[in-house]
């Protein structure tokens, strides 16, 4: 057993500390599921001072560490080589006090995302980031990742709902900022270097987070258009007068909606397959006449022309079909292999465009393409799927720049929830400027000078 694991299961027990063999039977991504974690060592704190202790022994030993949440990113964020430690934070599971008066949870970092809405809802709350993978990512990664997610329009992304936030430094250092307050300008808001940083900076142990009152209403439509204008002009409708209870405005490329709605799907179409354009609409509410307003909206925009098709859910099994539809993302890797995943940003009157231009670029060298289109309109992110029947290298690298480079000149991002990870560093520079990138890793050899956490993510080369 090397030294360092043998230290490391000395001070922690066999519990707290699994060797190469033992973490090898776990899977390297709960995304993929196709591999098995390959590293020296994966460790299982269950307190911040564990933590703390743990990242201390590693530092002294210069020996890098994965930070690992719910295995759910889609960027190799948390790949581990088989000379690095991981350090999971599943152990780390309480919710450690709902305060219902000043609307705030504090939580671990190894709570589930779905674990925590329902805790929250029987306690008539609502947490409300909202994700297809809830049910395995947790709030470190969350915070980690800044995840956005389904209700982003409304609620804003992860860094809009941390109040307070513990992290534990690369050599071990407790940075205690558990602020509850919605106001503190006491000098820096050290929190926000920490959100979005990908475990490259430290490792979040527990956080404080906003809440808000659980809704009682829940009105949610597919909607058909004949055009993206229209699109945007029922956005900019809905936004107008759904009274700031709009909470999701998804838009679907036709391709995406029949890949969904036919088989092998297990999705039927709940409107007709012919309409270029999707919305999969929701709104949520404190009054129960919500579901009569939200009716007689999506009436009067019908009668005006505005929207050409609707259909509204009616009970819950409706719901589930509505949302499957727009969710369900594994059936294109079942049906296509391989696939490259794209979650760009940019502006919602630049979209079209842009989506039209890649297809073309992309269909002019593979005639045989599959690509798809979709994601949170309201915030002008979008997520791409493009199968061209290889994946080497040198195809990724065309792809890739096919997709990215015109996003520079329309001041997009590469990347608009998922992050940069390993995936995307070589992309790096469109989306950050050279003083930008600069800073950045300033800040990495202030928090980090020797390079222990996650060594190689979001930037090219560790210069460090
Ligand atoms: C089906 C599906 C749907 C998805 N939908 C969305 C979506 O709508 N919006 C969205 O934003 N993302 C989405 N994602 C991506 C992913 O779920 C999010 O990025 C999520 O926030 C990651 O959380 P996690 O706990 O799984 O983190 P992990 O995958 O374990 O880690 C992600 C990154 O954070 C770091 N990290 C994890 N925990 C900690 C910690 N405690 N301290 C420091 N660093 C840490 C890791 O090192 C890694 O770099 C989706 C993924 C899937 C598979």
């Amino acid at each position: 057993m090397p030294k360092i694991v043998e230290l490391l299961t000395d001070t922690f027990g066999k519990n707290a500390v699994l060797p190469r063999a033992q973490a090898g039977t776990r899977v390297a991504s709960n995304w993929r599921q196709n591999e098995n974690l390959d590293c020296l060592a994966l460790l299982l704190p269950e307190t911040t001072d564990e933590v703390s202790k743990m990242l201390q022994i590693c530092h002294e030993h210069n020996q890098p560490v994965v930070p690992h949440g719910g295995l759910t990113g889609v960027v190799g964020g948390t790949v581990t080589r088989p000379d690095e430690i991981a350090l999971s934070l599943e152990r780390m599971n309480q919710v450690e006090e709902i305060n219902v008066q000043n609307k705030t949870v504090t939580v671990q970092a190894g709570v589930v995302l779905q674990h925590l809405q329902q805790v929250l809802a029987e306690n008539g709350l609502l947490f409300p980031l909202d994700l297809g993978a809830k049910g395995s990512c947790m709030i470190g990664g969350n915070i980690s990742s800044n995840a956005g997610g389904l209700q982003a329009l409304r609620y804003g992304v992860m860094r809009n709902l941390v109040l307070g936030l513990e992290v534990v430094l690369a050599d071990g250092t407790v940075l205690s900022s558990m602020n509850k307050m919605v106001k503190n300008n006491a000098g820096y808001d050290l929190k926000h270097l920490f959100i979005g940083s990908e475990g490259t900076l430290g490792v979040v142990t527990r956080a404080v987070l906003k809440v808000e009152d659980l809704p009682v209403s829940r009105s949610t439509a597919f909607v058909g258009l004949n055009s993206f204008e229209k699109a945007t002009q029922f956005l900019q409708y809905s936004m107008k007068h759904l009274k700031n209870e709009l909470s999701s405005f998804e838009l679907l490329w036709q391709d995406y909606y029949s890949l969904m709605t036919s088989p092998p799907s297990p999705f039927s179409p709940v409107l007709p397959q012919t309409y270029p354009f999707y919305v999969l609409m929701e709104t949520r509410g404190q009054d129960a006449g919500d579901g009569a307003v939200f009716e007689t909206f999506l009436e009067n925009a019908l009668t005006s022309g505005l929207i050409d098709d609707a259909s509204i859910a009616q009970t819950q099994q409706e719901l589930d079909w509505f949302w499957g539809i727009r969710e369900n993302v594994e059936l294109i890797f079942s049906v296509h292999q391989p696939v490259f995943l794209f979650d760009v940003s940019l502006a919602i009157s630049d979209m079209e465009a842009y989506i039209e231009k890649i297809k073309t670029d992309l269909q002019n060298i593979w005639a045989d393409l599959h690509f798809y289109a979709f994601g949170h309109m309201g915030d002008g992110n979008l997520h791409l799927f493009v199968s061209c029947g290889h994946a080497d290298h040198s195809t990724r690298h065309q792809v890739e720049d096919i997709v990215y480079q015109p996003l520079r000149q329309i001041g997009g991002s590469i990347t608009g929830e998922h992050g940069i990870g390993l995936e995307k560093k070589a992309w790096l520079h469109l989306s950050r400027t050279a003083e930008e990138i600069q800073l950045m890793q300033t800040l990495k050899k202030a928090l980090d000078p020797k390079g222990i956490l996650n060594p190689g993510k979001i930037f090219l080369l560790t210069s460090l």
